[in-house]
């Protein structure tokens, strides 16, 4: 029996235990290897156990680990603050760091509330969010999170936020062009402000990619430039989560780049330190953080381990890590040869209704009819089977079913280490070819593909 916090082992039986790691591979204490078609949680960005993390994190270790951020800052930590810094669109120049990507939304969400109290706007003070969204697990996060299968058990907890629907060009009205598509999205969220009232509407956040919750989902060109024009119409903030699309991810430094708009806030999690360490920020321009530092002046959010130097040390090792091997260069560049190889097996194999993806952070939609689109009823759990039979094969990919019965299909990520090569791809490619032939083939047997 396994007395961690796992009680219902995916597998059927006890989860292997891993061993070791090396670049995109995991290891069990079995000697089974394993490719990290997923960067764990889309997280491993740069791959595991690279030498000069271990490196700096000893070498932090031996100086302070932690010093609390209300007595001390220290280099490691402002050092961190300055890169992010440099790395930001526009004046996302102040980093608030909290250990997760959970609380990172969340202090977003903070800061942007504290913010129109300080200028005397106390009643704006909702956030405005979407379906297919997913901005962590803690209860301001899940709030604001569209994710059906993590929030419904504990929807008499969550605030209201009201709840507009993303692009999802796969699944748009049949004919509808994409720019056209595009703006019809962008304006609900110009109808949700108007009905909430501007007066009450603190912000607006999204994923410049769908991850969790739809499976690298990409909106068209124009949608996120509409919805900035919005914002500023109604000043309302703009929070891009960036937890998932950020440091490289999507082939540019973060995923709002691709369409040259730029937040108010901003969260980062998961690749900023790429696994080596818990670290997250909520990142906020100098008009938010001047308006804080001349009203309160304190901003009312932050943990235990906030902007602890060991972590910082870890991610500014990371970050240089990942400039230093051109990764955010890489994840463009083999992650558009990542997906001509899953559209090659979306063409080939009728279960996958669509590859999709930006950068290095690709996602399959599962279909049971794949020319009407029609999704399979979730309680067959499609994607679960197809999950279980890829890490049997030693392929790791990850999960991104939000359950919005019927509106969204089964999905899954795959978004390997920035540093796979185009052989590693191959090979993850030919793993994955014989997870999905397989359930496929069994669906057939089943009658429930057509
Ligand atoms: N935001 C996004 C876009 C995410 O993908 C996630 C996690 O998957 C989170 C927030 C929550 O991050 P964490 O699990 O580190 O709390």
């Amino acid at each position: 029996m396994q007395r961690s916090y796992v009680i219902k082992p995916e597998l059927g039986k006890s989860y292997p235990f891993v061993s070791h790691g090396k670049g995109i591979y995991l290891y069990d204490k079995e000697g089974k290897r394993y490719i990290d078609g997923c960067s764990g949680a889309v997280t491993a960005s740069i791959g595991h156990a690279v030498e000069e993390i271990a490196e700096a994190m000893y070498a932090q270790a031996r100086s302070v680990s932690f010093a609390y951020r209300s007595h001390f800052s220290s280099d490691a930590v402002e050092e961190l603050g300055a890169k992010l810094a440099e790395w930001a669109p526009g004046s996302l120049n102040w980093s608030f760091f909290v250990g997760s990507g959970s609380e990172a939304t969340e202090t977003a969400q903070k800061i942007a509330i504290q913010y129109w109290q300080e200028k005397g706007y106390a009643t704006k003070n909702r956030i405005i969010s979407r379906w297919m969204s997913y901005h962590g697990i803690t209860m301001g996060a899940l709030s604001m999170s569209g994710h059906v299968l993590r929030r419904k058990r504990f929807v008499p907890l969550l605030a209201d936020c009201p709840t507009i629907a993303p692009p999802y060009p796969y699944r748009r009205p049949e004919g509808m062009p994409l720019e056209a598509y595009a703006l019809a999205c962008a304006n609900e969220l110009e109808t949700a402000i108007l009905r909430v009232g501007p007066e009450h509407v603190a912000a607006f956040i999204a994923e410049p990619v769908i991850g969790a919750s739809g499976g690298a989902v990409v909106p068209p060109d124009g949608y996120f430039q509409r919805i900035r024009e919005i914002c500023d119409k109604y000043q309302v903030l703009f929070i891009a989560d960036e937890v998932m699309t950020g440091v490289g991810r999507t082939g540019k430094r973060f995923g709002i780049d691709h369409w040259g708009v730029q937040p108010d806030l901003m969260a980062l999690g998961k690749g900023m330190s790429a696994g080596y360490t818990p670290m997250a920020a909520a990142m906020a321009t100098d008009e938010i953080i001047e308006t804080i530092a001349r009203g309160s002046g304190l901003i009312m959010a932050g943990h235990t381990y906030s902007a602890n130097p060991q972590s910082a040390a870890v991610s500014l090792a990371v970050l240089r890590y990942v400039e230093q091997h051109r990764l955010v260069d890489r994840a463009a560049e083999r992650g558009a040869y990542l997906l001509n190889r899953l559209r090659e097996l979306a063409d080939e194999l009728p279960l996958i209704g669509e590859a999709r993806g930006l950068g290095m952070l690709c996602g399959l939609e599962f279909v049971k009819d794949k020319k009407t689109r029609e999704p399979f009823p979730l309680a067959q759990g499609v994607s679960a089977r197809i999950i279980k039979r890829a890490f049997e094969k030693g392929l790791l990919i990850y999960p991104a079913t939000g359950g919005l019965e019927g509106v969204a299909g089964d999905a899954v990520i795959i978004a390997p280490p920035l540093t796979i090569t185009t052989e590693e791809i191959d090979e993850l490619i030919a793993l994955l070819k014989e997870a999905v032939s397989s359930v496929q083939q069994e669906l057939r047997q089943e009658a429930l593909l057509v």
